[in-house]
């Protein structure tokens, strides 16, 4: 059956229930129409019901495809559909307009994302993983790593990542073996295996910024030894072009189930 995006629920929600009006005097809002609100849900609804939903079915059957050397392609039009998503706007829609993106309420920007998941959740992956990886960077980067990294992951023109998961850990991340070795430049060295990276390898975006949880050498064991670092599948030269690939390896696909 065709996704149809439920445009009068979500409107009912942001606007009778929630009066999204009614806070424009808060930081963020002061630009948040219900009119706007009613344009942005109905373009939304277009894109999720035309573009995104009719490639989720063909896209499950089809999976994505590894080759010898990590080379991960997606299914036949996902990475046109993923082009069209970013150039329409959709994955800045509440990124900080201080580095590159349009400033929308998330919860305008929540919608969207459930609109897209209805539309495919396996979609829904690629950009709600960047949107969790720019906020981190955004939460906690220091402004060098967020004015290199987040106008790019912003646009989509590079997509991101979380690697917390390792083979010995998944709830309990104080287990964490993947270790970062200072190279005395500011950068690490880092060596460990992740597993269940989603949207970890694909050929949508230019450039991965995978954001890895890893224990410098020396730090203390469990939760409070760990760090968060950006590992980039390209590095970034110092003008914001991509330059050498890093070391990091997709060694393979894991199968999760209607997320294909
Ligand atoms: C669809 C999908 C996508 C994923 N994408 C990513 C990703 O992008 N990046 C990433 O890093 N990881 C990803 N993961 C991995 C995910 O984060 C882990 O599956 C999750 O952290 C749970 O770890 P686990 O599977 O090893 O289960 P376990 O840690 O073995 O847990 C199994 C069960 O035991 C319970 N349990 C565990 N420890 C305790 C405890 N101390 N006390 C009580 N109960 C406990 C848990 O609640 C759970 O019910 C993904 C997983 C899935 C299924």
């Amino acid at each position: 059956m065709a996704y149809k995006a439920p445009v009068r629920d979500f409107t009912f929600i942001l606007n009778e229930v929630l009066e999204i009006d009614r806070y424009t005097n808060q930081p963020g809002f002061q630009d948040v129409s219900s009119d706007l609100v009613d344009q942005i849900l109905e373009e939304g609804a277009k894109f999720a019901d035309e573009v995104i939903a009719p490639i989720n079915n063909p896209g499950d059957k089809e999976g994505c495809h590894w080759a010898e050397g990590g080379v991960v392609t997606g299914p036949k039009g996902w990475k046109e559909a993923y082009k069209a998503m970013s150039e329409a706007g959709w994955i800045a829609l509440a990124a900080d307009p201080a580095y590159g993106g349009q400033g929308m309420p998330s919860v305008v920007a929540s919608a969207f994302g459930q609109m897209t998941a209805g539309a495919s959740a396996a979609f829904s992956m690629y950009p709600g993983l960047t949107a969790g990886a720019y906020a981190g960077i955004h939460a906690n980067a220091s402004d060098e790593l967020k004015q290199k990294y987040l106008p790019k992951m912003a646009t989509g023109e590079w997509s991101g990542t979380m690697n917390l998961t390792e083979p010995q850990c998944g709830t309990d991340l104080g287990l964490v073996r993947t270790k970062a070795v200072p190279n005395g430049d500011g950068s690490y060295s880092i060596t460990g295996q992740k597993i269940w990276i989603s949207a970890g390898e694909h050929d949508f975006a230019d450039n991965i910024i995978h954001t890895v949880l890893a224990r410098v050498e020396g730090a203390v064991p469990g939760i409070k030894g760990l760090s968060l670092f950006v590992v980039p599948k390209y590095l970034v030269n110092e003008d914001g072009s991509l330059g050498e690939r890093n070391t990091l390896e997709c060694a393979g696909l894991e199968h999760k189930m209607g997320i294909h």
